[in-house]
């Protein structure tokens, strides 16, 4: 098969994401950008990429065998992929979880009415996350499921903070809690609350002479985002924050902990581990498997939307079905 022409559609973290994971890909080719911003303002990190303006996306539909959309999910996404869904295969990372049915729905019209396969919620969570899930509780039908993120940066508990008056910036980090994570993984099947899974460290540059005793309670007692976890508030100076605080790390594990034999007597811990240096750029790596997967099912003759529930594993590496194979002995 030709190499697999990339298209991406939004240049932000994961845009630059997807562009670094091209470069680790032979079989996989950059094609193309698309942004809603002025195409000059965009830099490329590869050179000799070309950067259109997505108001051009219709002119460029034989550019590119898959479009990665890399915008956000609360805004971004719900419009932007079925929009391209009947012009473009395409690939996105739509991660509010609650809203995944509806998006399916959305898009599967559209891909369908083009004759394109579009596979949405690639990813890490929702994306090998779910896939993990998915292996251990089939294998494992009576057990629970555990998932603990982190030691990572929340972009949207870090933007809710910078929200409170008297924030200049700040960097939240969800962080597991080590006992109940032991405790999971001896098998030992906690009840856990919400409190005891996780807690949450809160870096914070307060604006010159802002009340820092309000702004910590702010955060703390914020319902949904702090109110029910142990949550420390540090104030640091700007610095310090551009300083220590500038990288995008994120994991977590999904663990199934289940039973077997005739009265349960043996116990199976199956844990699914990701510790990342940088959110977005793993995060785009697993949406170029996906493109190549995508470029894959279309070239079958199949349409419509999927999730990483309806790809062949097989179908995201670069090896052929016979290498594969091999490499399994
Ligand atoms: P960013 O905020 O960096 O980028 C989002 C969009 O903002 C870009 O596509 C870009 O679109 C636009 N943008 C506007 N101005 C700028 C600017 N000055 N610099 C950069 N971008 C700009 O978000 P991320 O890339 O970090 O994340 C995108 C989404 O990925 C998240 O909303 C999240 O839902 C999802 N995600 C999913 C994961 C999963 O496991 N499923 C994991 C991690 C993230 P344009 O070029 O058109 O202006």
């Amino acid at each position: 098969m030709a190499k697999t022409r990339i298209g991406i559609y939004g240049y932000g973290n994961l845009g630059r994401g997807v562009e670094l994971a091209c470069r680790q890909n032979e079989d996989l080719e950059l094609a193309a950008l698309f942004t809603r911003r002025d195409p000059a303002s965009v830099q490329p990190l590869t050179a000799g990429v070309p950067v259109y303006a997505a108001d051009d996306l219709a002119a460029h539909t034989g550019d590119v065998d898959v479009l990665v959309l890399c915008g956000g999910s609360a805004r971004d996404l719900p419009e932007q992929t079925p929009a391209c869904a009947s012009l473009f295969n395409v690939v996105d990372s739509f991660d509010t979880h609650a809203n995944i049915p509806a998006h399916f729905a959305d898009v599967d019209v559209e891909a369908k009415a083009g004759g394109k396969v579009a596979l949405i919620s690639g990813g890490w969570d929702p994306g090998m996350f779910s896939l993990a899930r998915l292996y251990a509780t089939s294998i494992l039908p009576e057990g629970h499921d555990y998932t603990f993120w982190g030691r990572g940066v929340s972009q949207g508990h870090s933007d809710a903070i910078r929200r409170i008056e008297g924030v200049a910036d700040a960097r939240q980090y969800t962080v597991p809690v080590p006992a109940a994570l032991e405790a999971v993984r001896a098998g030992e099947n906690p009840e856990l609350t919400t409190r005891q899974k996780h807690t949450r460290e809160c870096f914070v540059v307060a604006e010159e002479g802002a009340d820092t005793a309000a702004i910590e309670r702010a955060i703390v007692e914020m319902p949904n985002y702090f109110a029910d976890y142990d949550t420390t508030v540090t104030f640091v100076p700007q610095e310090e924050l551009d300083r220590d605080h500038a990288g995008i790390p994120h994991g977590g594990s999904v663990i199934r902990s289940g039973v077997t034999g005739q009265d349960g007597e043996h116990g199976h811990v199956v844990e699914y581990s990701l510790k990342l240096d940088s959110n977005p750029e793993f995060t785009g790596s697993v949406l170029a498997a996906c493109a190549r997967a995508v470029h894959r099912l279309s070239a079958e003759g199949q349409t419509g939307c999927k999730t990483l529930f309806d790809v062949p594993p097989a179908y995201l590496s670069p090896l052929s079905a016979e290498e594969l194979r091999a490499s399994m002995l």
